[in-house]
């Protein structure tokens, strides 16, 4: 999924927390998608008010989305681990 930067129109992409991902692996990385901010090739850095409501519902969306994920990747190591023992 990919937002219009509000400055250019470039996509803008999600800028993925480094350190959050090496925390928590995979899940740190959904977590790390769905409240990280977001970068524009150009522009750099753009904060999520600087986006149009209507983008910034859909993102919502979007991070619910990348959480549930998390959670279901969660639940299924715990299935997992408890399948094992
Ligand atoms: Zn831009």
């Amino acid at each position: 999924m990919s937002y219009a930067c509000p400055r250019c129109g470039e996509s803008v992409r999600r800028a993925g927390s480094k350190g959050a991902q090496m925390a928590g692996g995979l899940v740190g990385a959904l977590l790390a998608a769905a409240f990280g901010a977001f970068e524009c090739p150009k522009c750099g850095k753009i904060s999520r008010s600087e986006f149009p409501p209507d983008v910034r519902r859909k993102m919502m969306k979007g991070s619910l989305g990348l959480v549930a994920g998390a959670v279901l990747v969660i639940v299924l190591v715990i299935v997992v681990i408890a399948a094992l023992n």
